[in-house]
Parts: structure tokens; sequence; C-alpha cells
């Protein structure tokens, strides 16, 4: 019943001329699918795409944003100013993030709740190392990583938790379509115990590999209400026929 949203983060790729052209490439497929498509450019860019995509049916998204409103912080984004150059969403506690810059649960929440402050939606992003999972820990590792970074409002402002298996990223390889299902249907569980019946309406994001040629069947799992990609949302074409398999 939930409209899927198929969501792309570019991370750090391409240039502004690069991103202008696969701006305009998705605002052109975009006309022909029925599901919530978003980018998520590198912050220099997102002005730039925010702009193309101003009217059309494309919403923007950042990658990252700081836990307060402004200040001294020498380097990083906040929140209402992504708000305020049309970003609608922001990817939060992507596993290189928490790997690179050594985000916890508790950084996640923060900024979290900034993002809600300044009326951005949060996709916060879980999942298992391959270690964890081949220790049988992937679901508890992924209810602790909720349990730890979703906010009070979570569920008011339509937050999305993406489902992100560290091992899946960037590597071709997937976890099985049951595994899928059953850690979907464990966020789901999460979200419910968490936030009543609006739990059932919030979307649950796969990542982690999601190729034209898998799309379809990991998007018709249950409680799967779309993906996050990433390689695969530098190619127009690609992020499309992902959209269409939704
Ligand atoms: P890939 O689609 O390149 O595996 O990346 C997934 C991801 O990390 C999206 O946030």
């Amino acid at each position: 019943g939930v409209r899927p949203l198929i969501a792309g983060n570019w991370k750090m790729h391409g240039t502004l001329r690069d991103a202008a052209a696969l701006a305009e490439a998705v605002r052109a497929g975009a006309a022909g699918t029925g599901v919530e498509l978003l980018v998520c450019p590198p912050f220099p860019y997102i002005h730039m795409v925010a702009a193309a995509m101003l009217g059309q049916r494309v919403a923007v998204g950042a990658q990252d944003c700081h836990a307060a409103a402004k200040g001294a912080h020498t380097g990083d984004v906040a929140a209402p100013m992504l708000a305020d150059i049309g970003a609608r969403y922001v990817i939060l506690g992507h596993s290189e993030r928490r790997a690179d810059h050594a985000e916890t649960d508790a950084a996640i929440r923060a900024k979290a709740e900034a993002a809600l402050a300044a009326g951005l939606t949060p996709i916060i992003c879980v999942g298992e190392s391959e270690a964890q999972r081949l220790a049988g820990d992937a679901e508890a590792v992924v209810t602790a990583q909720l349990a730890g970074s979703l906010p009070e409002g979570f569920a008011r402002a339509g937050g999305v938790v993406a489902y992100e298996p560290v091992w899946a990223i960037g590597t071709g390889r997937t976890p099985t379509e049951p595994d899928i299902a059953a850690i979907h249907a464990a966020i789901r569980a999460d979200l419910v115990r968490r936030f009543g019946g609006a739990g059932e309406g919030l979307r649950i994001l796969y990542g982690g590999s999601v190729k034209p040629a898998n799309a379809a069947a990991i998007l018709a799992l249950p409680h799967v209400d779309g993906a996050l990609v990433g390689g695969a949302s530098l190619v127009a074409a690609d992020f499309l026929a992902i959209a269409a398999a939704a």
C-alpha cells in the first residue's frame, strides 16, 4: 500500500557537468514511473540539481547533515541550509559515514533530530557487517541501531529506514530474498512497536548492490518499500530501470 521510494545515493562521484547531465536524464525519465524518485548528489551539486528538479517529479536529498542548526563547525553543513537550497531528504548513518567518520547511533539520532527540525525527512541507514551476519547477529545489530538512532517524531515526519548490509554495498553480493524479507519484517515489527499504527506506513528501503537485474525480485518482497541505490544510480537508464521494476 505504501508508494515506493527509489533513492539514488550518488556518494562522492562526478563533476558538476556530470551531475547536471545525470539529473536531466533522471528528470526526463521520471514521467514514466509511478514511484517516488529521489536523488542525493554530493553537497556542492545539491543546489543546482534541486533547481533543475523544481516542479518536477524527482525529489532531492543530501547524504549527511550536522546535528546543530548553525554554529562554529568548520566544514560541516546544517540541515536548515539543505532545506534552504531545496533538499527534502537527508541520508543519515550510512555505513560509509559510520566507518569514515566514526558516527555513532547517538550522533545519528542527533542529526535526525536536526533534520526533522529543519523539515527534512531523514533516511536512517542500518545494517550488519559480514562478521555480524555470519555470527547470526544481523537482526540484533539492526534492532540495536534502530533503538539508538530513531528520534522522537520520526513517524510523524514520515521518516524512512534503509536496510543496507555493509557487505552488500558495492560488492555485487546481496542477501538471499528470505534473508532480506526477514530483516525487513523485523524492522517493521520494531517500527510498529515503537510508533504504533504509524509504523505500518513508514517506508523501509533495501540497499546494497541493487541493479536492474535483481530489482524486481527484491522490490516484490514484503516490507521492501523501495531501494537505496549506489552505483547503479549513476547511470540514469539503470536507475530508471530499477524504478520501473518497483
Ligand atoms: P551500491 O548500490 O553501490 O551497492 O551502494 C549501496 C549504497 O550504499 C546506497 O546507499
